[in-house]
């Protein structure tokens, strides 16, 4: 089947990946796939502007890849790199930062959260983010970029960055990437009320063991106002009803918004209910990332070959760039 174009992903080695990662971006990942030819890049330069250590960067990619792998990323089809494995990408972030108003990055929502939130490390690296994030996307001539509403603004910077570089070197050898809006569902952590992440500790692992995700899902906060097992409670505020409807099978979530409403059914059942349809879910996941992580070398295999496929699509972009620039 032909592909409708190049869809081109990238995101920050953050070692194993939690549900909020499988339900906000490596599910998509995958499907994309079917559609569309896919570059999928672990960002291991842009981890730089805000690590305070290096030390568990090359673990963390590892975990990640395998992650990936074990999800359903095809290799075979898809390209699934390092980005610093590819070099081109530096050399084409500095000819963009060229052509980019440095007020342009400062006013950017995302700069300004980042300085708030770590005020003693605002590096240049940090204010370039969104050059190098253009660069990733350009260098692979990218059509389409998957994000979610929030990261609007982002791909609208690199679309005016490849603009601003095609007129003036007068060339059209960048590509305009599209936005392609996705639904990304905000998946809460097991305090209910924040974003899950790994800083947090409000996460479930993908790769966690069954009882370690038994553990961790009854740790999950319900309704708040059922303080009692006799109380009624309310699904429709509470995180693990959320949970069940993407796991559970349709007649099981409908019993369970009918029972908690009358306290027919308490919290601790309901969640031993999510954590068995979880990690029944999560079976085949497993039993793919064992294989798969029973020799490490394949995953190394896979990111190497991935970034020989991306460099020889970076080296032609390249060869463009520096002829249109004119560099001599
Ligand atoms: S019974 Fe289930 S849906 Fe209802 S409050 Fe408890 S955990 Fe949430």
């Amino acid at each position: 089947m032909s592909k409708k174009g190049r869809v081109f992903s990238g995101a920050r080695p953050t070692g194993r990946q939690h549900l909020g990662n499988y339900l906000g971006a490596i599910k998509n990942y995958v499907a994309l796939q079917d559609e569309y030819e896919c570059v999928y890049c672990i960002v291991d330069l842009h981890a730089l502007t805000t690590v305070d250590t290096t030390k568990d960067l090359k673990q963390n990619t590892y975990e990640m890849a395998l992650d990936w792998l074990a999800a359903g990323i095809r290799p075979e089809e898809s390209i699934v790199f390092i980005q610093s494995h590819v070099p081109q990408v530096t050399e084409l972030h500095l000819l963009l930062s060229m052509v980019t108003p440095l007020g342009k990055l400062t006013d950017l929502p995302t700069f300004k959260e980042k300085v708030r939130q770590n005020p003693n490390n605002v590096n240049y690296g940090l204010v370039g983010y969104p050059v190098l994030m253009t660069a990733d996307i350009a260098l692979y001539k990218a059509d389409s970029v998957p994000v979610g509403i929030d990261q609007a603004p982002h791909i609208e910077f690199a679309r005016e960055t490849v603009r601003s570089f095609n007129y003036r070197y007068n060339t059209k050898v960048l590509i305009e990437p599209q936005m392609k809006a996705t639904e990304i569902p905000k998946v809460l952590g097991l305090d209910g009320q924040q974003k899950m992440s790994k800083s947090l500790d409000n996460h479930i692992e993908l790769a966690a063991t069954p009882e370690e995700t038994t553990k961790r899902v009854m740790q999950m906060v319900t309704d708040p106002a059922r303080i009692k097992r006799t109380d009624p409670g309310n699904p429709d505020v509470c995180n693990v009803f959320s949970m069940h409807k993407i796991f559970s099978p349709d007649d099981e979530v409908a019993m369970i918004n009918v029972e908690c409403r009358r306290a027919g059914i308490g919290c601790v059942d309901c969640k031993k209910r999510f954590a068995a349809n979880l990690n029944k879910h999560l079976e085949p996941f497993r039993a793919k990332r064992a294989e798969i992580g029973s020799n490490p070398d394949s995953v190394m295999d896979v990111l190497n070959d991935g970034a020989k496929r991306a460099r020889a699509i970076a080296a032609k972009t390249m060869e463009e760039v520096r002829e249109a620039v004119a560099l001599p």
